[in-house]
């Protein structure tokens, strides 16, 4: 079945001119902004490292995986000092620690005898850790060349890479714009920006960010007793959990790959957002297997193989399901018959089930929650129904 595009998911080939001086930030008041979220940001940074310094010194021991301990002073040592302890090759390959379970910056001081386990690119932890903390890198971009709002940047959770959600005035993005915000991304990975993590109180935070209103919205809901964390890298302060690569230099390659459409809080009745995809990696070598391992995929897509090959074409009379063309009706036979041969081999038995079910089964499976959006659904009566009548 083909997944339904969203309404307004945009053509890469638009012809819209790179830098369109139309869409240039209102630059005095993105500086207002800018200067006034640093300054905010910079007093309670300020304030926290002299309560910490009223509460720190004492020593720690820190445990590591395989059973070494580390001495460390409570509240100044980081994983970072460990890690350096331990070698500078180490220290400059970690993006992300754990403590006590908790996933940490490299640069948090330790607050008490602790585990810690440290994590590179290779494991999960730190490629999510990388791509997260790339999603602020695109997001100072974005917010520099375009004067967008900011709204939420994640890694992705399925798949590879991160995307900012952002709302533009009247910018339509297409990849005509990934150059300027690459070259933007360039320039604060050039600047080795640190990752800087302060902890706020609830109306600290709505000053922080009284200029976004997604954000203000976001910091309204959280829980009362929740610990609210805000990060600043380079120019951008941003609202986030964390945690976040020591500093910007880590991400030596880093594309933007793709923009599309979406609604704030992804419900069609809010405002109308930009997501910009990206990937980056530790190294340009990795950059450039991962791009043609792209450009590989899109010449397999099946959608055009489909079309190119003559095996299949879709109707608006049936938008779910394919019509299958001669060439195509051999190959489905021939993988029909190769099933039956499988499952006959290994003692199964054919049955036939329906194609269409009642909605009870997928909300038994969790489907109608998660996709209902995007699936074929229609009213019938069913023979409860019209029983007796
Ligand atoms: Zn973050």
């Amino acid at each position: 079945r083909q997944p339904r595009l969203p309404p307004r998911l945009l053509l890469h080939l638009s012809a819209e001119p790179m830098g369109d001086p139309a869409v240039a930030p209102d630059a005095p008041y993105l500086e207002a902004v800018t200067q006034k979220r640093i300054r905010i940001f910079e007093e309670i940074q300020a304030r926290q490292a002299l309560e910490r310094l009223n509460i720190g010194g004492d020593p720690i021991r820190v445990t590591l995986p395989d059973g070494a301990i580390k001495e460390g002073k409570k509240w100044i040592s980081t994983p970072m000092d460990i890690a350096t302890g331990i070698s500078t090759g180490l220290a400059a390959s970690c993006l992300i620690a754990q403590v006590n379970g908790v996933l940490w910056d490299m640069t948090r001081p330790l607050e008490g005898d602790c585990d810690l386990k440290l994590f590179k690119f290779d494991s999960n932890e730190g490629r999510d850790t990388f791509w997260h903390s790339s999603a602020h890198i695109l997001g100072e971009s974005i917010e520099r060349v375009y004067g967008c709002k900011l709204c939420i940047g994640p890694c992705t959770t399925r798949g590879e890479g991160f995307y900012y959600d952002a709302h533009y005035k009247d910018l339509t993005l297409n990849d005509t714009h990934f150059g300027l915000i690459d070259k933007q991304a360039k320039k604060a990975v050039a600047e080795k920006q640190p990752f800087e993590r302060i902890e706020v109180s609830r109306a600290e935070a709505l000053e922080v960010f009284a200029e976004n209103e997604f954000k203000v919205e976001i910091i309204n809901e959280l829980p009362e007793d929740k610990t609210i964390t805000v990060y600043r890298c380079g120019p951008l302060v941003d609202l986030c959990r964390g945690p976040h690569i020591p500093n910007t230099s880590f991400v030596k390659a880093f594309a933007c790959l793709k923009a599309s459409a979406s609604y704030w809080r992804g419900k069609a009745d809010r405002e109308s957002l930009q997501r910009v995809y990206g990937i980056s990696f530790p190294d340009s070598k990795r950059l450039k297997e991962y791009q043609h391992m792209i450009e590989e995929a899109k010449k397999r897509d099946h959608r055009l193989l489909g079309q190119s090959q003559k095996l299949f074409f879709f109707h608006p009379l049936s938008p779910g399901s394919c019509f299958f063309l001669p060439n195509g009706a051999i190959i489905y036979n021939k993988l029909m018959d190769f099933l039956r041969k499988e499952y006959r081999e290994r003692g199964y038995q054919e049955v036939l089930s329906p194609n269409i079910y009642n909605m009870q089964l997928w909300e038994t499976s969790g489907h109608a929650a998660n996709y209902k959006d995007n699936m074929f659904v229609f009213e019938v009566s069913t023979f409860a129904d019209t029983k007796g009548k």
